[in-house]
């Protein structure tokens, strides 16, 4: 039967993000106890009525569910490796810091050796969307049990997508989205710099960058014909991707602005065509960029 009463969290870390998740607890009636290794960022949060605890361990005891936001795992272990193990035991450590897949298997040992258990998450928004589950998203991984106990408690954060008992899991889904949003980011970065050296602004760029950086249509299209293994060059061939993204290289050295990214592009499309995909579609890249980089 679900408790009515609001669980006690604790909530390290208090960077952006752990700053909008304790401060969406306690808007909803939680008692909130927050730790930090700057403690001076919980100034507001302490106005609000959460408690700074002045240790790890204080920390750690104050509640059965410790959020923990941080840059990444080692900062983990900064704050809580000289804490006494007995501060961990029985404790869920819900780790929404980004890091790699084998990191969050380390650290679910990590835990697992004090006696907690971890639960991987890999938060989809930023701050802002915080305390907003029904828009937002959350990638959870590690023993269901736990997810299941706390899952009301999570969902105050975000939605909640739970997706397994490996601890990995939650991980590798993040850094997959993250792949995919850095470089698309940079990408509006790169253009605002070419625009902004033609004398045009960011808000010049906007109104078509949504369009450019929707590419649903796109994903949709391959993601089919890319599990089937076909990269028919009947809609699109690589070397004619080839010549575009030379277009787009020559227009970014023209411009006088930095072109690591359109010559990376270039680099990865001209191996491509080397590896004999110049007639196939620009999907056939999957198959390149599945081998290591020399
Ligand atoms: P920050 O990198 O700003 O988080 C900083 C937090 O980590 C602070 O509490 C900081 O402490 C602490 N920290 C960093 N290094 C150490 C260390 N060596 N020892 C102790 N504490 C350390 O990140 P955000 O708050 O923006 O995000 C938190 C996590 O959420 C990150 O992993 C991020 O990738 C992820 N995320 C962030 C999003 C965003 O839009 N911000 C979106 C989705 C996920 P101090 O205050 O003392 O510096």
């Amino acid at each position: 039967m679900p408790s009515t009463t609001p669980a006690p969290v604790t909530v390290i870390g208090l960077g952006p993000m752990g700053l909008a998740m304790a401060g969406a607890y306690l808007e909803h009636g939680h008692r909130v106890t927050v730790f930090n290794r700057t403690p001076s960022r919980a100034d507001g949060l302490v106005a609000r009525g959460a408690h700074l605890a002045a240790t790890a361990e204080e920390a750690l005891t104050a509640s059965e569910l410790v959020v923990l936001s941080l840059t990444d795992y080692d900062a983990m272990y900064a704050l809580l490796g000289g804490t006494d193990p007995a501060a961990f035991s029985g404790r869920v450590l819900v780790n929404l810091s980004s890091d790699t897949p084998d990191k969050a298997r380390a650290g679910a040992a990590w835990a697992a050796e004090r006696g907690a258990t971890q639960l991987t998450g890999g938060v989809l928004t930023p701050p802002a969307g915080i305390g907003d589950p029904a828009t937002t998203s959350t990638f959870y991984s590690g023993p269901l049990a736990a997810f299941e106990a706390h899952r009301a408690t999570l969902g105050v954060l975000t939605g909640t997508d739970y997706r397994g008992e490996n601890p990995g899991t939650a991980a590798l889904l993040y850094q997959l989205n993250m792949t995919m949003f850095w470089t698309a980011l940079t990408s509006y970065w790169q253009a605002v710099a070419v625009a902004n050296a033609h004398g045009l602004k960011a808000a010049d760029v906007l109104p078509f960058a949504r369009d450019a950086l929707n590419l649903t249509q796109f994903l949709e299209f391959y993601t089919p014909r890319i599990d089937a293994g076909d990269h028919a060059g009947d809609v699109d061939r690589l070397a004619m991707g080839v010549a575009s993204v030379e277009h787009v290289l020559h227009t970014v050295v023209d411009a006088g602005v930095d072109s690591a990214l359109p010559a990376a592009v270039l680099d990865i499309f001209r191996r491509g065509v080397a590896a004999g995909h110049g007639a196939d579609s620009s999907s056939s890249l999957v198959e390149i960029l599945k081998r290591p980089s020399s």
